[in-house]
C-alpha cells in the first residue's frame, strides 16, 4: 500500500510518498522562509498563495522522485488542520480533487497527529502505548498515545507554545526568522546560569505547562542592556529545558503505562532538549525516542505516514471533511471545545 501525503497547514507546503510498511518513498518541501523573513513571522494570506503556487509541482516531483504515477498510489492522505485556514484549505482540497478523480480513499489528516506517529515512521519498533512531550510552533503538551486516534491529553500550556516562546526570545534578541534554530546556535555560544530567569509551573501539583513570564523575563533582561544575547539564549533554553523535563518526570512518576518517552514536533529538533529528554527517560528507565531532525519540522511524510497508520485501523474519511483551523487531538479538549471552554 502506497500512501501520498499532503502538507500545508503552516509555512511548509510538501509532498511525500510512503509506504505503509513505513518505507519513505519520496518527500519533497518548499520552505517558504524567504517569503515571510520580512515580516518577521507568518503572513497568512502571502503563505495560502504560495501553497496553491508549489503543491502540484512537488506532487509531481515526488512522484518523479519514486518513479511511480498517481496510478500506483493507494491512499490520498491530506492535513485537514489545525492551522492557518487558507493554507490548509489547499492541501485538503488538494488532497479532495486527487481521491475524487482516481476513486483513492482520502483521509484528513490531524498535523498533530502527523507529528505524535512520526516517531513510529522514523523507528518501527516503538509500540502503543507511549508517552510524548509534542512541542512545536503552536502547541506543548504532553499525550499518552495508545494508538491512531486514540489520544489523552495528560497537559497543556495555559499561554504560549514552546516554539512561540523560542520564536519570540529569537525577535527580542535581533537574531531574526525563524528563531528557533537560531536561539538554539546563540545558545551554544553563551552561559546558562547567566541570566536569573523564572521556570514557571516548575514544580506545582497540576500538569500543565507556561511560557508568558519567562518570555516577559526575557525581554526585560533584554532592554536592561546588562546582558549579552548569547547569555540570554543560553539561559531562555535552560528555562524551557527545566519547564518541559519537570512536567514530564510528573507524568513518568503518575504510572501511565508506556514503553518510551517520545518527543515531537519542531522543537523536538533542539539538541538540547533531546540530550535533556534522554536523561530523564534513562533516570525512569524507559527507551527515549526522537525522529531526525527533517522529520520533528513541518512535512508530509509523517502525514502520510498517519494516513497509514489511520488507513490500517479503517479510519477513512469522505469528501464532505472540513478542513479546521482548531483541531485538539484529544476527545475531552474537544468536548470542552464544544462548551464553549
Ligand atoms: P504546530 O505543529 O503546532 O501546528 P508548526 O507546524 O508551525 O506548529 P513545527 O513546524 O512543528 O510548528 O515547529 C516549528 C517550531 O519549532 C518553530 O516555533 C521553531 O522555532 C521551532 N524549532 C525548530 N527548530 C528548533 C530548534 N532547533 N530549537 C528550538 N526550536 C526549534
Ligand atoms: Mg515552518
Ligand atoms: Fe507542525
Amino acid at each position: 500500500t502506497i500512501i501520498l501525503g499532503l502538507e500545508s497547514s503552516c509555512d511548509e507546503t510538501a509532498a511525500a510518498l510512503v509506504s505503509a510498511d513505513g518505507r519513505i518513498l519520496a518527500h519533497r518541501l518548499a520552505t517558504q522562509e524567504e517569503e515571510h523573513r520580512p515580516y518577521g513571522g507568518v503572513v497568512p494570506e502571502l503563505a495560502a498563495r504560495a501553497h496553491v503556487e508549489v503543491l502540484t509541482p512537488l506532487i509531481e516531483a515526488a512522484l518523479a522522485d519514486a518513479k511511480m504515477t498517481l496510478d500506483d498510489v493507494d491512499v490520498i492522505a491530506a492535513t485537514a488542520g489545525p492551522g492557518l485556514i487558507g493554507g490548509v484549505m489547499v492541501g485538503l482540497v488538494t488532497g479532495k480533487a486527487l481521491a475524487h478523480a482516481t476513486g483513492k480513499p482520502l483521509i484528513a489528516v490531524n498535523h498533530l497527529e502527523g507529528h505524535a506517529l512520526s516517531p513510529r515512521l522514523a523507528d518501527r519498533s516503538l509500540q502503543f502505548p507511549y508517552m510524548l512531550l509534542l512541542v512545536s510552533g503552536g502547541h506543548c503538551q504532553l499525550l499518552h498515545v495508545r494508538g491512531p486516534g486514540d489520544y489523552a491529553r495528560l497537559a497543556t500550556t495555559i499561554d504560549d507554545a514552546a516554539g512561540e516562546a523560542f520564536d519570540k526570545t529569537a525577535k527580542l534578541l535581533g537574531l531574526g526568522y525563524p528563531g528557533g534554530p537560531r536561539v538554539e546556535q546563540a545558545a551554544a555560544r553563551g552561559n546558562a546560569k547567566a541570566v536569573p530567569l523564572p521556570r514557571p509551573l516548575v514544580g506545582t501539583a497540576e500538569p500543565h505547562f507556561s511560557f508568558a513570564g519567562l518570555k516577559s523575563a526575557v525581554m526585560r533582561a533584554a532592554q536592561s542592556g546588562q546582558y549579552g544575547a548569547d547569555d540570554i539564549a543560553a539561559s531562555f533554553q535552560q528555562a524551557v529545558i527545566d519547564c518541559l523535563v519537570d512536567r514530564t518526570r510528573r507524568q513518568l512518576s503518575a504510572g501511565h503505562p508506556a514503553g518510551a518517552l517520545v518527543v515531537a514536533g519542531g522543537v523536538a529538533a533542539n539538541q538540547a532538549i533531546r540530550a535533556a529528554l534522554e536523561n530523564l527517560a534513562a533516570d525512569h528507565g524507559v527507551p527515549f525516542v526522537a525522529p531526525p531532525l527533517w522529520l520533528c519540522t513541518d512535512n508530509a511524510a509523517m502525514i502520510a505516514w498517519a494516513g497509514a497508520e489511520r488507513y490500517a485501523v479503517g479510519l477513512v474519511d469522505d469528501m464532505s471533511v472540513p478542513a479546521r483551523p482548531r483541531w485538539p487531538l484529544d476527545p475531552d479538549a474537544e468536548k470542552a471545545r464544544g462548551a464553549g471552554v
